[in-house]
Formats: C-alpha cells, sequence, structure tokens
C-alpha cells in the first residue's frame, strides 16, 4: 500500500495530542485519520493512561474500521482493537482501541460521567454533524470546563476529527484549541452535470432509473477504474443494483464497450444493515479486467474510503431523518443534498489519479435546490432522547447547555413536553424515577414506555420481541417480481391469521415466536419469505433487552400491577402507554385522523396487515410515518377509545409557555402547586387563545 499522506505527520501529530487537551485534526478524506491515529497513539503509549476511544456517527463505519485496523496491527477483533455499536459489542477487557457509535459513548457516558476508563476519546466525522457528536461535543467542552468535578476530566485528551469544514469553528468551541491539518493530494475531478432530472424530480423518485443509465454510460464508454454510486438507501439500492445486473448482463462486450480491456461489471451493494462478510468484497480489487461498481449510500462520501475508484456517479439525493411539522413527528425524508455534500462525493473519484463526477442532475438543480451546507442533525431532528440523556446527567439548564449550534428553542420545548408525556420528567423538569428507567434502553422513548408498562403488568415476553423486531431492519420480504411477490404475500398473510387478531405488532411477535420455535430457523424463513438474517438479529436484541430489563426490575422500587382483562387487551393497553401520542381516527371513507393536535389526515401503509380493513376500524395507533404523495402509517393496531381516553389529555395539558419556564430556571412549589390546580390552567389556556 502507498504510504498514506498522514505518515508523515506521526512524530508532530503525537506531539500534539500530548501537548493539549483538545485538538482538532482535519484533513482530506482517505488521508489515515481514522485508521491511523489511533495506532500512533498506541504506539506512543496513550493506552497507558486509558482505553482510546473512537466515536463514528455510522455503525458500519465503527465495524468495518475497527475490522481494518485490528487487521492492520495483527489484532484478532474484538481483543486489543474492538467496536462496539448499538446491540453489538466486540470487545473484551483487553481492549484498549475501541471504535464505537456516537450514541454508545453517550451511554458510557451515562454509566460513567468522568470517562474513567479512557485516557483519550476521538469524536470522528464531526463534520457529519450527527444529533450525538454534537451532544458530545457539548459535553466535553462543559465537563472540562468544570474541572476537577469529575477527577480524570483534566487529563483526558478530546481529539475531534473533521474531514475538511468548519475547523475554525470547532477550534474556536474548545477556546481555540489548535488545528493539525494533514496535508493532503487529491487529483483533478472534472465535474458534469448531465441534467437527467430536474427541478420537476425534486421529491425524487424517478431517479434510480436515471442513475442506472448513467452508470451503463460511464461503463461503456470509459476507460478502466471502478465506478461510486451515490443512491439514497438500501431499498433504492438493491433496486439499482437488480437492474444493473440485468442490464449489464446483456451488454455484448465485443461491441459496446469502448475500453476493450474490460470486459464485465461487478457490482456491489453498499449499504448500512448490510453483512459485514458482504462488505468486506467492496474493498478488494476486482478481477483483472473487471469493472467494480460499488452502489452506496452516503456512507462512501466521507466514512470508508474504498480504493480504485476513478468515476462518481451522483443521484444528488440522501435520505435523511428530519422533522416534518406536517406530521409531528421525526420522519426519513429523501431530499437533495447541499453543494458541500456534492463536493466530497466528486472528490472520491480522484484519491489515487484524475477523476470524473456524473451528476445526473443539472446546473438549475444545483442552483436551486441544493443548499450550500446541510443542517445539523441537532437543528431538525427530536431531542427527546439526548434531552432525556443530559438530564440524567444532571444537565437541567438544557436550553443553555454549550451547543456548537443552539437547536431552536422550540424543538427543546417539544423534547421537554414528549418527556413529560412519558412521565419521564415531572413539572418541573426533573428526570423521575420512571426516566431513570427509560435512559438505560438504546429505543425510542415511547417503545421504552411500551416496554416498562409491559413489565410492570407482567407480560414482557409479549414486548420484548417486539421492541427486538421494531429494532432491526424489515424482516418481512418483498420480492420484485410480481408472481414471486404474490407467493409472498400469501405467506406473510397465512403468519397474519395465525396470530389471530389483524394487527402488526402481533404478526412481528408471531413470526419471532414460529420462527425461534421451528426446527430450522433459516429454512422456515426462506419458505415464508422472512428476512433470517433480520430475525437472528432480533433474537440477539431481545435478549439484551430482557438483561436491562431483568436489571431494572431487579432495583428496589420497581412496582407491579394487576390486570384484569384479556391478554389481547392487556396487550394492546400495553401498547397504548407508550404509542398514546400517534393514536388516530378514522374520518371519511379509509382515511384517519391523528390526534395530537395536528390533526393530519393518513392511510394505513400497503404493507401493513389492516390494509384493506380499514371500514372496520375506529381507533388505532401506529409505530411510524412515512411520507410519499400520501402519510402513511405503517406498523398499526386497532385499539379502544377508553384506553387513550385518560392518556390524550396529556398531550395538551402542558404548553411550552409553561414548560419554558420549567426549563430555564428552578420554579418555586408555589408556581408548580398553581399549574397543578386544573382552574388556573385552563384560565392560561384561555389567556393564551385570546392573545393569539
Ligand atoms: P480518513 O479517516 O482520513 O478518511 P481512513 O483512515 O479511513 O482515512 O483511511 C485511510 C486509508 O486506508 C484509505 O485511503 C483506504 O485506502 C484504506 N482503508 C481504510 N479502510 C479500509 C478497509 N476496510 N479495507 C481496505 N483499505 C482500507
Ligand atoms: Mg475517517
Amino acid at each position: 500500500m502507498p504510504r498514506l499522506p498522514i505518515y508523515q505527520q506521526k512524530e508532530r501529530l503525537v506531539e500534539a495530542v500530548r501537548c493539549n487537551a483538545f485538538l482538532v485534526v482535519t484533513g482530506e478524506t482517505g488521508s489515515g485519520k481514522t485508521t491511523q491515529l489511533p495506532q500512533y497513539l498506541f504506539q506512543a503509549g496513550f493506552w497507558k493512561g486509558g482505553k482510546i476511544g473512537v466515536t463514528q456517527p455510522r455503525r458500519v463505519a465503527a465495524i468495518t474500521v475497527a475490522q481494518r485496523v485490528s487487521h492492520e496491527m495483527g489484532f484478532t477483533l474484538g481483543r486489543e482493537v474492538g467496536y462496539q455499536v448499538r446491540f453489538d459489542d466486540c470487545t473484551s477487557k483487553d481492549t484498549v482501541i475501541k471504535y464505537m457509535t456516537d450514541g454508545c459513548m453517550l451511554r458510557e457516558i451515562l454509566a460513567d460521567p468522568g470517562l474513567t476508563q479512557y485516557g483519550v476519546v476521538i469524536l470522528d466525522e464531526a463534520h457529519e454533524r450527527s444529533l450525538n457528536t454534537d451532544v458530545l461535543l457539548g459535553l466535553m467542552k462543559k465537563n472540562h470546563c468544570r474541572g476537577g468535578s469529575h477527577s480524570r476530566s483534566s487529563s483526558l485528551k478530546v481529539i475531534v476529527m473533521s474531514a475538511t469544514l468548519e475547523t475554525e469553528k470547532l477550534s474556536a468551541f474548545f477556546g481555540r484549541c489548535p488545528v493539525f491539518t494533514i496535508p493532503g493530494r487529491t487529483f483533478p475531478v472534472s465535474e458534469q452535470f448531465c441534467n437527467l432530472i430536474g427541478p420537476k424530480d425534486i421529491d425524487g423518485s424517478g431517479y434510480v432509473k436515471e442513475v442506472v443509465n448513467m452508470v451503463l454510460d460511464v461503463h461503456t464508454s470509459e476507460t478502466a477504474g471502478d465506478i461510486l454510486v451515490f443512491l439514497t438507501g438500501q431499498s433504492e439500492i438493491e433496486r439499482a443494483c437488480d437492474m444493473l445486473f440485468k442490464k449489464a448482463e446483456a451488454i455484448d462486450y465485443r461491441y459496446d464497450v469502448r475500453d476493450r480491456t474490460v470486459d464485465g461489471l461487478l457490482i456491489l451493494p453498499l449499504y448500512g444493515s448490510m453483512p459485514t462478510d458482504q462488505q468486506r468484497q467492496i474493498f478488494q480489487p476486482p478481477p483483472a479486467g473487471v469493472r467494480k461498481c460499488v452502489v452506496a449510500t452516503n456512507i462512501a462520501a466521507t466514512s470508508l474510503t474504498i480504493s480504485g475508484i476513478r468515476y462518481v456517479v451522483d443521484s444528488g439525493f440522501v435520505k435523511q431523518l428530519a422533522h416534518n411539522s406536517r406530521v409531528g413527528m421525526d420522519v426519513l425524508e429523501i431530499v437533495p443534498i447541499s453543494k458541500s455534500e456534492a463536493e466530497q462525493r466528486a472528490g472520491r473519484a480522484g484519491r489515487t489519479s484524475e477523476g470524473k463526477c456524473f451528476r445526473i442532475y443539472g446546473r438549475e438543480f444545483w442552483e436551486k435546490y441544493m443548499p450550500d451546507y446541510m443542517v445539523p442533525e441537532i437543528q431538525r431532528t427530536s431531542l427527546t432522547s439526548v434531552i432525556l440523556t443530559l438530564k440524567c446527567l444532571g444537565v437541567h439548564d438544557v436550553i443553555r447547555f454549550p451547543y456548537l449550534d443552539a437547536p431552536e428553542e422550540r424543538f427543546i420545548l417539544s423534547a421537554l413536553k414528549q418527556l413529560y408525556q412519558f412521565d419521564a420528567i415531572d413539572r418541573r423538569g426533573h428526570v423521575t424515577e420512571l426516566g431513570r428507567q427509560m435512559v438505560q434502553f438504546p429505543l425510542p422513548l415511547g417503545l421504552t414506555r411500551v416496554l416498562l408498562r409491559a413489565a410492570a403488568l407482567g407480560c414482557e415476553e409479549l414486548m420484548l420481541p417486539i421492541a427486538a423486531m421494531l429494532s432491526v431492519e424489515n424482516v418481512f420480504i418483498r420480492p420484485g417480481h410480481p408472481e414471486k411477490q404474490k407467493e409472498a404475500e400469501t405467506k406473510h398473510r397465512e403468519i397474519a391469521s395465525d396470530a389471530g387478531k389483524n394487527n402488526d405488532f402481533t404478526m412481528m411477535l408471531s413470526v419471532f415466536e414460529k420462527c425461534k420455535s421451528s426446527e430450522s430457523p433459516s429454512s422456515w424463513c426462506r419458505e415464508n419469505w422472512i428476512h433470517w438474517r433480520a430475525v437472528k438479529s432480533a433474537f440477539s436484541v431481545e435478549s439484551q433487552l430482557s438483561e436491562i430489563l431483568l436489571r431494572i426490575k431487579q432495583q428496589r422500587d420497581f412496582s407491579t400491577e394487576e390486570f384484569e382483562g384479556s391478554q389481547s387487551e392487556l396487550f394492546r393497553q400495553c401498547l397504548c402507554s407508550g404509542y398514546f401520542t400517534n393514536v388516530a381516527r378514522r374520518s371519511i371513507g379509509k382515511s384517519f385522523c391523528t390526534m395530537d393536535g395536528h390533526g393530519s389526515t393518513v392511510h394505513i401503509h400497503p404493507s401493513s396487515a389492516l390494509f384493506g380493513e380499514e371500514s372496520q376500524l375506529d381507533w388505532i395507533i401506529f409505530h411510524d410515518v412515512l411520507v410519499t404523495s400520501r402519510m402513511y402509517v405503517r406498523t398499526v393496531c386497532p385499539i379502544r377509545y377508553e384506553w387513550v381516553k385518560d392518556l390524550l389529555p396529556k398531550l395538551h395539558e402542558v404548553d411550552a409557555y409553561e414548560l419554558s419556564n420549567v426549563a430555564r430556571e428552578e420554579v418555586t412549589e408555589e408556581e408548580v402547586a398553581k399549574w397543578e390546580s386544573k382552574e388556573a390552567f385552563k384560565r392560561q389556556m384561555g389567556d393564551q387563545c385570546d392573545s393569539s
């Protein structure tokens, strides 16, 4: 392997870490920051002061990089070099270099606020501005400012690594700490706007086909060199790969391909939930004469570097989580990337020689629809979980926390409101016992609430599998071929009818249980068009959640209750305790109206077991929302109004005005008493209505 740009900087870099509590390290993607710096620190003996922890916003990156580094150092993965991501801990007591997701690091801080086990913490990919990394940045700053309150924090080394952007801002945030720049070389990349999609494609539906055509065009007309394609997510990538397989097979290499040294196309998908053995192939050079084509999500933009890429095909879109004010919750949306993101993607073609980037969009699209920079996640998604984490860490004033970019106050307020609705905080903004239990689960809060309710009622064995199934990728296979699709649907319907009541939650439970009890789970899955890999990880997630729950139940103040009624009622009432924020009632025809104050019109998604049964339904709860031309709810369960009757007022009981006082300062007993009196509360609400 040619020497990486970082190599010449080794001594200087180690020295810079030695001399500074905070250091910002920047350099072109692929220069060796993620894989090399931790090794240098290891060799320089930094591990004697504690573990070297490296955070990544993406789980695949954490896993892949740990594999690579353990291999480079000649260690077995999970020993000296390991990784930890949600539901997958591959470390041991010997682990000294630990790659982990930023979410895992946050959990570790909860258990050990001083990070006493660490000598160095590296926050990698800070330019991605993931929610958890942003919170970690603030915590590191706050901890340090507090000085001796956590005894170790003063000697802890904090390194923030970023591809290119915002290094000045990061340095300023940490009291003008030094910025270490790794000089890199890159080769020029010619950029072409191909204008295959335009403003009318802004909803991002037709781009997959255009991307496929573009790839084939590049393959047949360009000289040797691998192709990297940027698409949006697993399903789009699988669709594109399918189309590519078919079309590439039809190419007659004697006539169609201009560069005669190329006589085949090796198509490789790359996305988050892919099995790691498949991922490994991506980094290997293709066989002689074959062109490699990696079809990836944004993960290949900065987190992972694939060598040999000379051509980039950019769809111009990315899938990201964002708060949708129409729905009142976070939804995954396909949106145009930013201009800086597009530059980053293009740059991947120029790592080892001159390259070319083909953008399927045109100039107009670039000018009009692509922002200069991406809005950081902290300013566009729900803050509920991180605010609870901060509260549990004793950060009471979550509005004046040192954010690199502060979220809008209304987002903080709505997070507080939701925490209050779930009983995780009280009216004074203090964490409740329940809140301390909830924070221990790596799950969305509503689902955690359901799980804890089920545990209190003694039926957790019904909910643990569901929580697990909701935490893994979709288990139901939907084949592209129409006939196969019918077959799969029939099988899935059989499982649903076996499950008794039509509802998507029991359906998941049924898949889980049937698979678990079958003699050969993998062949059961094959026969029933179920993803075995996904169910297998659900098994592992279930046992991990069950361990956390057991630990909590053993704590002395875990209270239990009796329940009178059928199992189905018990089950659905438990769901209501965490999903009352997602309640809808049938309105006209097949449409439903949400009850969270937004009053949006939603429809049941065709993938639901309840699709087509709308006329028989009245009240429903749902797990999530998919926004396309319509708003669809997915994973649905029918409920009775009386089960949510007492919970629904909670959605409107506390308003932002009230909680803003709570958030800002300690409030007096008197004020709390005032709020707790319904009359005063109504008056206040009345005043607000008058004034608006
Ligand atoms: P940076 O963090 O600066 O973007 P990395 O440390 O991730 O850079 O990568 C340095 C180099 O190591 C890359 O140029 C790439 O060629 C190589 N590399 C990284 N991960 C792998 C892997 N899993 N397999 C093969 N090569 C890899
Ligand atoms: Mg990196």
